[in-house]
C-alpha cells in the first residue's frame, strides 16, 4: 500500500509551496488506494508555535486535504528517536563525540584550510568509562569514499560522494535527536513508501538514505519537486504578493479552484487545464512532474477559479459571498441573504473570485436611499427621469417578477416608447444600484424583489 505524508515545520502559516506538496502527496496516495498522513515536524522548539500548527491545519482543511490518520507530532517521539540512536551506537553506525563546539569549529577550520573533509577524532577513538559521563553529541558514522546514489522519481539518478556528507550529528549534547534522524525514524515507523517534498531537501535524501541503509531499513521512493517561483521567475517571496493559503482564501478563490491550479503547478497531464478532483487523483503521477521550477501565474489561477465558480452550487456561493461581504465590512440586513441568493446566478458567470462576486452583488446590500454617484445622478433628470417614472408605474402594475417576464416587459416598454434599450438601461441601473455597472436590468429587478426595486426607483425620482 502506498503511504505518503506531508511533514510541515510549524514555524508559520501554510504557504502555497507547502500546500502544493501536501496536494501532490495526497493525490499520489489517493489515486492508488493508499494513505495520506500528516506529520508536524516540531522538533525546533524555538521556532515551532501552536499558532503555526493551527494555521497549517486550518489551511489543509480549507483545501480539504484531510489526513487518513491523526497527525504525528515529531517532538513527542524523541524517546523512540533516542532508542534508534542507541541501536546505531550498538551496531557501530554511530559514535560519541566529546569535542566541544569550539573544538569542533577549530578542527573544522583547520581541515578546511588544508582542503580536507572534517572528521572528528572520536570517530576512531574508544571513550573510557570516565569519558562517557561527559557531555557529548552522537554522530552518524558515514561510510567513507563510497557513492551514495538516490534514484529520485523526479530528479533521476543523483549521486554524492559519501565523504562530502559529514558525520551528521544525530543527537545533540542536550539530548535532542536531530532532524534528519527523526525524519528517517518517523517515515519508517509510519510506513511511508513515498517521500514527495521540495527539492531543497535533496541533499537530505543522501544523508537519510545512509541512515536507512545503516538500520537495514528499505528506503522510500524519493520525489523532490522543484520549488514554486514567482511570475518573474525568481524564487517566490513576499514581493510577489500572497504566499499563505489563507490569503488566497481571502482573495476569494475556492478550495477546488486552488487545488486544480496547484495540481497544475509543476505537474501536467497533456494540455488539461481544468479537471476535477477525481480526474486529478486518477491522472496524477510522479513521472509527469517537471524538473524546472513552476511559475505562479495569477491570471491562470483566476481563470481556473472562474471555471469552478460557475460550477459551484448557488446556495453555497451565496453563503461564501455573504462571508466575503462581511469580510469587506458591509453589514447585512434582513432579507439580504435571500436577495443575494437571487442575484448569484445572474452574476456568477462574470466573476472570477468570490471577491468579484461580492463586488458585483454589492448593489443588493445597498441601503435606501442609495447614494447615487454624480454620473448616475446626471442620468436621472429631464426626459429620462420621466421615462423612468413611466416604467416605474408600469412595473408597479406588473404581476410577475420573474426574470424572463421582466425582460419581456422591459422590451415591450422600450418598443412602446420608441427608444432603444440604451435609453432605458443606464438610468434604471443608476436608480436601482447607484452606479452604472452591474448585470442587466431584468436581473437587477428580479434580484432586488418588487418592493425594494420600486422603492429604489421612487427614491431616485424624488
Ligand atoms: N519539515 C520539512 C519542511 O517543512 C519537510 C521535510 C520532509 O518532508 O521530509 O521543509
Amino acid at each position: 500500500q502506498v503511504v505518503t505524508r506531508f511533514a510541515p515545520s510549524p514555524t508559520g502559516s501554510l504557504h502555497i509551496g507547502g500546500a502544493r506538496t501536501a496536494l501532490f502527496n495526497y493525490l499520489y496516495a489517493k489515486g492508488r488506494g493508499g494513505k495520506f498522513l500528516v506529520r508536524v515536524e516540531d522538533t525546533d522548539r524555538e521556532r515551532s508555535t501552536d499558532e503555526a500548527v493551527k494555521a497549517i491545519f486550518d489551511g489543509l482543511s480549507w483545501l480539504e486535504l484531510f489526513a487518513d490518520e491523526n497527525p504525528v507530532f515529531q517532538f513527542a517521539r524523541a524517546d523512540r528517536h533516542r532508542e534508534v540512536i542507541d541501536q546505531l551506537l550498538e551496531t557501530g553506525h554511530a559514535y560519541r563525540d566529546f569535542l566541544s563546539a569550539e573544538e569542533t569549529g577549530a578542527l573544522r577550520d583547520a581541515a578546511k584550510s588544508e582542503g580536507r573533509d572534517f572528521v572528528s577524532p572520536w570517530r576512531d577513538r574508544e571513550p573510557t568509562v570516565d569519558d562517557l559521563s561527559k557531555r557529548h553529541t552522537v554522530r552518524f558514522r558515514r561510510p567513507l569514499d563510497t557513492a551514495v546514489v538516490v534514484e529520485d522519481a523526479v530528479q533521476g539518478t543523483v549521486r554524492w560522494d559519501s565523504s562530502s556528507l559529514d558525520d551528521l550529528v544525530i543527537l545533540r549534547s542536550d539530548g535532542a535527536p536531530t532532524y534528519n534522524l527523526a525524519v528517517v525514524v518517523d517515515d519508517h515507523d509510519m510506513g511511508v513508501t513515498h517521500v514527495i517534498r521540495g527539492d531543497d531537501h535533496l541533499n537530505n535524501a543522501a544523508r537519510q538514505s545512509l541512515i536507512y541503509d545503516a538500520l537495514g531499513w528499505s528506503r522510500p521512493v524519493f520525489a523532490h519537486i522543484p520549488l514554486i517561483h514567482g511570475p518573474d521567475g525568481a524564487k517566490l517571496s513576499k514581493r510577489h504578493g500572497a504566499q499563505a493559503v489563507h490569503e488566497y482564501a481571502a482573495m476569494g478563490y475556492l478550495p477546488e479552484g486552488m487545488r486544480n491550479y496547484l495540481a497544475r503547478l509543476g505537474w501536467a497531464k497533456g494540455d488539461e487545464e481544468l479537471f476535477s478532483d477525481d480526474q486529478a487523483r486518477e491522472w496524477f503521477d510522479l513521472s509527469a512532474i517537471g524538473k524546472a521550477p513552476a511559475r505562479l501565474d495569477f491570471d491562470k489561477l483566476a481563470h481556473v477559479n472562474a471555471h469552478w465558480l460557475r460550477l459551484a452550487a448557488d446556495d453555497r456561493l451565496a453563503q461564501l459571498t455573504l462571508d466575503a461581504h462581511l469580510a469587506a465590512g458591509r453589514d447585512l440586513n434582513e432579507g439580504d441573504e435571500a436577495r443575494l441568493q437571487q442575484a448569484i446566478p445572474f452574476v456568477k458567470d462574470r466573476a472570477r473570485t468570490l471577491v468579484e462576486l461580492a463586488d458585483q452583488t454589492a448593489f443588493v446590500l445597498a441601503r435606501r436611499p442609495l447614494a447615487l454617484d454624480d454620473k448616475a445622478r446626471a442620468m436621472l433628470s429631464g426626459e429620462t427621469a420621466e421615462r423612468v417614472a413611466r416604467l416605474r408605474a408600469r412595473l408597479a402594475l406588473f404581476q410577475s417578477w420573474d426574470v424572463f417576464a421582466l425582460e419581456a416587459e422591459l422590451k415591450a416598454f422600450a418598443e412602446e416608447e420608441g427608444v432603444g434599450f440604451g435609453k432605458i438601461g443606464p438610468p434604471m441601473r443608476a436608480a436601482l444600484t447607484g452606479g452604472l455597472v452591474s448585470p442587466d436590468i431584468a436581473r437587477i429587478l428580479s434580484a432586488l424583489g418588487r418592493e425594494e426595486a420600486l422603492g429604489r426607483l421612487d427614491d431616485a425620482l424624488q
